[in-house]
């Protein structure tokens, strides 16, 4: 396994300082929408817009993406606000052709066990986060990491987006200490996804606190413009006005983290 303890992308760090802030749409609908958000996610002081052209639907009779036309628009967004871009890749066919527009590549969780995709990231030199198998443990999270890292692609990071168990209160069950036990086992930056976690606008927040206290690197949070015509995962998005307060609480919780390890 790799001995780093981060890297930049784009003189934007991941992993070993301030906590990293990913925002935006589950989906790319439009280029109204997206540049909505990502007005928005430039204004609250995060850096990176996440964003699904390509989507891992449950349901063959789900809308796909957007494809090529949703890249495009990501690029317009990332134009406009200099915001780096984030985007799922599902199959290494496509990996040319949203590296053209990503600036980091998102493998989501369905594929986390998908090794044919795993290994050719790991021959790219392209950034990527890795999300955690719904149905995986943490051992199997990280040794699908090592397909990555093996391939000499280092520049990688980890995401906790919840596991399924028999509560039907949430969406998935988030589980926080996945962050403390992968930050003993491995130098990966790892972030905290509470919007897929959950399925539910209002635990974004607690969520997000808790998993900065328990060490995460970051936070990926769902954000659209109207969250109850959104295409898919409106229930787990925030509005671009909670958006706003959102970023001053994780702000205040980062300034806390800060100063509480300065003092160690
Ligand atoms: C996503 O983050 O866009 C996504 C599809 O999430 P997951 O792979 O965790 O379901
Ligand atoms: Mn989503």
């Amino acid at each position: 396994m790799s001995t780093m303890t981060g890297f930049d992308v784009s003189g934007v760090r991941i992993g070993g300082g301030r906590p990293i802030i990913i925002a935006g749409p589950c989906t790319v609908e439009s280029e109204e929408q997206t540049l909505a958000v990502a007005r928005a996610v430039k204004r609250s002081g995060a850096k990176i817009l996440r964003g699904g052209a390509f989507k891992p639907r449950t349901s063959p009779y789900s809308f796909q993406g957007l494809g090529e036309e949703g890249l495009k628009i990501l690029s317009a967004a990332k134009a406009e606000t200099g915001l780096l871009v984030q985007t799922e890749v599902m199959d290494a066919s496509q990996i040319d052709l949203v590296c053209k527009h990503a600036d980091i590549l998102q493998i989501g969780t369905r594929n986390m066990m998908n090794y044919s995709l795993l290994k050719a990231i790991g021959e790219t030199r392209f950034p990527v986060m890795l999300k955690r198998g719904f149905m995986s443990k943490v051992d199997e999270f990280l040794l699908a990491a090592e397909y990555i890292t093996k391939g000499g692609n280092e520049q990688l990071f980890l995401c906790e987006r919840g596991i399924r168990t028999f509560e039907t209160g949430t969406r998935f069950t988030l589980d926080l200490s996945a962050v403390p036990i992968i930050k003993k086992m491995s130098q990966l930056p790892i972030v905290v996804d509470p919007s897929h976690a959950t399925g539910r606008a209002d635990l974004i927040l607690p969520m997000s606190l808790a998993a900065l206290a328990a060490g995460a690197d970051g936070i990926m949070v769902e954000v659209h413009p109207q969250p109850k015509k959104a295409m898919c995962d409106g229930l787990q998005s925030l509005t671009i006005e909670t958006f706003g307060d959102y970023m001053t609480r994780i702000r205040a919780m980062t300034a806390f983290l800060l100063q509480q390890n300065e003092g160690n």
